[in-house]
């Protein structure tokens, strides 16, 4: 179902030309839609790395596929990989939660991960999970490369520090530098990050709820920064075209 745009702060302003509706150059969401398709395909059956063998799906991604705003994880859990969507466990629960604290559901956003197989490893007869190494992160780089060429969001947010150290800076200190805004990525005009919600749920106490509820500002404020980035956008866009006389008028 289509949602409303809550990335738009659109004051009523006087009518003009300006106004006017301008051809949009930017591809739809039935066309972001399609260019993700052949991305899909063919990244359910990577085998780039060791990460396959053991996997039960690829978690690839989902969401609104024209969503200014991507949120971008570390991998799959046991959830996610039984069930081929990201974030569907118990820190998936308290993203959804993050996400509606600030007006958002996951329709209005686009979630993936920097590696879209589980990592863990057969420890006593049962898998645990573990951070992806840096070749099976680097192995799936190219699918998320190509998924935000797809989407081209205005922001991205990195969940937790591995996808901060991956998308933003390598020494990237995710409790001190969350919240920052970093321009230099090709991958968007914003990048930031986020404390990881899996994170949150091993704190308790006064530290817990201050950290949840700096997770919760830093996501407005990620909402805040779409909407100055469209305007930003709309801003440097040239000047519509001028009407062009009809040579055959009278
Ligand atoms: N943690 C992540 O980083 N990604 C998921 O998809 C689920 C949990």
């Amino acid at each position: 179902m289509r949602q409303p745009n809550l990335f738009d702060d659109a004051q009523p302003s006087e009518p003009s030309r300006a106004d006017a509706p301008q051809p949009d150059q930017r591809p739809t969401r039935e066309e972001r839609e399609a260019l993700l398709l052949p991305i899909r395909e063919v990244a359910l059956i990577c085998t780039r790395c060791h990460l396959s063998e053991s996997r039960a799906n690829v978690v690839f991604g989902e969401g609104n596929p024209a969503a200014p705003l991507v949120f971008v994880g570390e991998g799959p859990g046991e959830t996610e990989d039984a069930t081929g969507r990201p974030f569907v466990g118990r820190a998936g629960k308290v993203l959804d939660q993050l996400l509606r604290e600030n007006g958002m559901t996951r329709e209005h956003v686009y979630i993936c991960n920097i590696v879209k197989c589980r990592a863990a490893d057969r420890k006593d007869g049962r898998w645990v999970n573990r951070a992806p190494s840096t070749e099976e992160v680097a192995a799936c780089r190219p699918w998320l490369e190509q998924q935000l060429q797809a989407i081209q969001p205005l922001v991205v947010v990195c969940v937790g520090g591995p996808a901060a150290k991956t998308l933003i800076k390598p020494n990237f200190a995710i409790t001190r530098e969350r919240g920052q805004w970093f321009t230099h990525s090709p991958l968007a005009p914003y990048i930031t990050a986020i404390l990881h919600p899996a994170y949150l749920l091993r704190l308790h106490g006064p530290n817990g709820d201050a950290a949840r509820q700096q997770c919760s500002a830093d996501i407005g404020a990620a909402r805040r920064k779409v909407i100055e980035a469209r305007r930003e956008r709309k801003e440097a866009a040239p000047p519509p075209e001028p009407p062009q006389q009809s040579l055959f008028d009278a």
